[in-house]
């Protein structure tokens, strides 16, 4: 059969692919279908036909999954945040552990029993940071919240279900200065306008909240009026602050913060370490499932306390301190100066004396701390989405470390990281997925490579 775009065809869900759309097929044809579960039995209408697959949406349900529940959410189709909100949490666990173990299987060529996928069991309110972009629509009404699927126009969104309830009282605190006193709000088009996005992030250990206006310059008028006002809905305010980000990009932090409220930073409590942060040091966004992570990671090194642990990609050096009194000596880096600025200030409010950051790319420090005859017994990585690379892999395979814990928000990656140390003598014994992020796509692994006890080189 030649399906045609628009064409509407009977489906049955078969399973679930790891963007989350599910998957059916019609004569061998792939279609994707979004916001559906297995054994959905649906009338599709085909949006797009390419060559070897087909994307198609929901007209009808003829009969639901058991899978299914209400998403409870009423941009849950148009905002692109979630895309699990319409079936049981048990159920996308189960399709999560799935899509690790299957990357690792068809990218990696590892075959491993990943361990059941740990989670805090929390779907909602998890969050404790996110960043809304700011615009006017076409009544000139200020608009805070979400970019629609798939596109740049703001959807005003104040109350997701994701962040912590009080989050809205901010937002709508914040639209409606903006508003009232005439603020220009920056267009990304034109490149005017001042108020680019806004920036929440709430350290729940401490309860301290920190509001982060990103604009376009440093001067905001009425800022000690915005301040009070803040002060007034957000109990938990300990810090304003303003990021500057001049440039045309849409990279939504610039370099530059300038403090109008409060501390520089706000501190939270991470697996008993006090972490103070700053705008632009990374941190987990659900604090509650990465202390389940960083767990399994001290897990799988085993550490003894005579180690020399190196912690690459470390942000504010959160999981090397939760580790560093298990070892003899800690050294972590990361190439962002603020994060490692934490990092050096979390190892002194924490008492911790054995731990040393660097501030470099993570290739280059390696081959620093090569130079400088460093032998780490365990290295910890946790890399951003594009994972380590064949650079690092190969420096970080060339100390010999008798382990190696690799955490990653990208299986896909990591997988393709792990084949590469396969080859280079190390295996991966142990695995495990975490969910730091219930109803999203997203998820995290953590494995463990070894040392093979023969290299067959
Ligand atoms: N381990 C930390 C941070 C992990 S996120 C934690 O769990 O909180 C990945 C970190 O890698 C970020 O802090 C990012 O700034 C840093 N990073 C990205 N590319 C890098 C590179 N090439 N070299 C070193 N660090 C890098």
């Amino acid at each position: 059969m030649q399906l045609k775009k628009n064409q509407l065809v009977d489906l049955t869900i078969e399973s679930v692919a790891s963007d989350g759309n599910g998957v059916g097929r019609i004569e061998g044809m792939v279609i994707f279908v979004p916001f559906t579960a297995p054994g959905d039995v649906l009338r599709v209408q085909l949006v797009k036909v390419l060559k070897n697959y087909c994307f198609g949406i929901v007209r009808e349900i003829l009969r639901p999954s058991p899978d299914r529940r209400e998403d409870g959410c009423p941009v849950y189709h148009k905002c692109g945040g979630c895309c699990y909100r319409h079936v049981r949490y048990e159920s996308e666990l189960l399709w999560k552990q799935q899509s690790v173990t299957d990357n690792f299987k068809r990218l990696g060529g590892i075959e491993l029993d990943f361990e059941s996928i740990v989670s805090s069991g929390q779907c909602s309110g998890y969050r404790n940071k996110a960043q809304y972009p700011v615009a006017v629509d076409e009544q000139g009404h200020v608009r805070i919240g979400f970019f629609a699927r798939r596109s740049h126009r703001v959807m005003h969104c104040t109350d997701c279900d994701l962040q912590p309830a009080f989050f809205a009282k901010i937002l709508d605190c914040i639209a409606a200065f903006i508003e009232e006193k005439k603020i220009p709000v920056y267009d990304e088009k034109t490149h005017k306008g001042l108020v680019r996005h806004v920036y929440l992030r709430h350290a729940e250990a401490m309860n301290e909240t920190m509001v982060c206006l990103v604009l376009r310059s440093a001067k905001l008028p009425f800022a000690g009026e915005l301040v009070e006002r803040l002060r007034a809905v957000c109990d938990s305010l300990c810090s304003v602050v303003i990021n500057v980000n001049p440039s045309r990009t849409n990279v939504i932090l610039g370099e530059r913060c300038v403090t109008l409220f409060g501390s520089d930073t706000i501190t939270d409590v991470l697996c008993g370490v006090k972490v103070q942060l700053s705008p632009r040091s990374f941190y987990q966004v659900n604090r509650r499932g990465a202390e389940l992570l960083y767990q399994k990671a001290a897990e799988f090194a085993d550490l003894q306390g005579n180690e020399v642990l190196l912690d690459l990609y470390c942000g504010a050096g959160t999981i090397g301190l939760s580790m560093a009194h298990r070892v003899k000596r800690l050294v972590g880096v990361e190439v962002v100066a603020p994060a490692v600025e934490n990092a050096r200030q979390n190892a002194r409010i924490n008492g911790t004396q054995n731990a040393a950051f660097l501030c470099d790319d993570a290739a280059g420090a390696v081959r620093t701390l090569a130079k400088e005859g460093l032998q780490p017994d365990v290295v910890i990585l946790d890399p951003p989405r594009k994972g380590c690379g064949e650079d690092v892999v190969r420096t970080v395979a060339a100390f010999c470390p008798q382990k190696i814990v690799m955490i990653s928000c990208n299986s896909a990656t990591a997988a393709r990281d792990c084949k590469l140390f396969g080859e280079l003598g190390y295996a991966v014994t142990r695995g495990a997925a975490v969910d730091l992020f219930a109803r999203t796509a997203h998820v995290e692994c953590v494995v463990l490579l070894e040392k093979a006890k023969q290299r067959n080189v």
